[in-house]
């Protein structure tokens, strides 16, 4: 009986492989940065999140090891019993001052992880009598937070808000929320919010926005879409993510206070889990000084000068660039086998950049998915560039 069932997943696990789609680890040695040690060879790493190079920065070590000497290891129980430390308040009072400029009285709650926070907005906001219009490439976090809430969802196609405009008017649900990611985290290009919001403004909707890859990197003070694009409303409910351009772990909520209470009282996956360590509420306290401040500028700068000369640098014949501001580069190549052979040749010359195929982007579209960091040098940027452009020009 029990060699039937693992028979069942071995031959399912063989399928994948013959289809390209077996998912495979590589174990790092070394802290977060572009030159890594996997599985005992150097690296050079084109994959992470960790755009302003922050997750080893000795600020943030520091104040891990003080969090954790003032706060100790654990948080010993969920939010809502004793797990919510003065490290978490101080967060999220920073949190909430820190995106005033575009909430309307703001309270920001936070979450262990960005799936965490995504399943908890839907779940509490939506209601089985709502209705989630979702954005065609929304992350898996937002798919799976809509099927949790057991709202109506109907999906919209990709930037298309005349497509929106029309279900939305369609709609008789009182209770209607409009869910995005800002940056689209395996085409790198941006929602078309101030649209969005002024749709969810005439028809009553919350705009819930997926921000994790747009938190520290975008805008003048990294406060991530809505400074870029100059955008407050009490309609938007706002999620950025604490584990990439910030560079320790966690996300956070943030909103009108009325939707963090509402929160507190229903968001299931905030109340039964248990809270964070504290100490890496404290680490992000030293993370979002440095993005707001004079270090996050002049790494936001060098980020968008590497984004800048990667795209220069590249010339492709057989793979697509994809239209792109963001530090997220990907190059379309198509098929799954040509994309994984690909990641490989790079692997063999020392250049780490994944292959990203079905489901998590559509079928015919495996790609090459670059990502910069603010740590990488202009070389660094050059090699690699050279190195894509040598396999492109071989024959297929
Ligand atoms: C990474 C990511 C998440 C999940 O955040 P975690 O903190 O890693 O759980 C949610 N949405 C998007 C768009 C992401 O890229």
């Amino acid at each position: 009986m029990t060699m039937e069932l693992l028979d069942r997943l071995q031959q399912e696990m063989r399928q994948l492989d013959e289809r390209g789609l077996r998912r495979r680890r590589r174990t790092v040695e070394t802290p977060c940065a572009p030159h890594l040690t996997v599985d005992g060879r150097p690296m050079l790493a084109f994959c992470s999140n960790d755009y302003l190079g922050l997750a080893n920065h000795p600020a943030l070590i520091n104040a891990l090891r003080e969090g954790a000497s003032r706060y100790g290891a654990g948080s010993g129980a969920s939010h809502l019993i004793s797990g919510h430390s003065l490290a978490h308040q101080i967060l999220e009072d920073r949190l909430a001052e820190f995106m005033a400029p575009h909430i309307e009285s703001p309270r920001a709650l936070t979450f262990c992880t960005g799936y965490m926070a995504n399943l908890a907005m839907l779940a509490a906001l939506a209601g089985a009598d709502g209705e989630i219009f979702s954005e065609a490439l929304n992350h898996a976090s937002l798919i799976d937070g809509a099927r949790l809430s057991r709202a109506a969802v109907k999906i919209y196609p990709h930037g298309d808000t005349a497509a929106l405009a029309d279900l939305l008017g369609a709609s008789h649900a009182k209770n209607k929320l409009v869910v995005t990611d800002s940056v689209f985290s395996m085409d790198g290009d941006l929602a078309p919010l101030k649209r969005l919001l002024e749709l969810c403004e005439r028809h009553g909707a919350w705009l819930v926005i997926d921000d994790a890859h747009g938190f520290g990197v975008l805008g003048e003070n990294g406060r991530g879409a809505l400074e870029h694009l100059g955008l407050r409303s009490p309609h938007i409910v706002y999620m950025g993510t604490l584990g990439k351009a910030a560079g320790v772990g966690g996300a956070f909520v943030a909103a009108h206070e009325t939707v963090a209470d509402w929160l507190v009282q229903r968001a299931r996956p905030y109340i039964y889990t248990t809270a964070a360590p504290p100490a890496v509420a404290h680490a992000v306290l030293a993370s979002l000084e440095l993005i707001g401040g004079e270090e996050g500028r002049q790494r936001r700068a060098r980020l968008t000068a590497s984004t800048r000369l990667l795209r220069e640098s590249l010339r492709l014949k057989r793979w697509t660039l994809m239209d792109s501001d963001t530090p997220i580069q990907p190059v379309v190549i198509g098929a799954n086998q040509p994309a994984l052979d690909a990641a490989a040749a790079l692997a063999e010359e020392g250049f780490w950049v994944p292959a990203i195929r079905p489901p998590t982007v559509p079928a015919d579209t495996a790609r090459l998915r670059i990502t910069l960091s603010a740590s990488h040098t202009a070389d660094d940027v050059a090699r690699l560039a050279a190195a894509v452009n040598r396999l492109d020009a071989m024959e297929a």
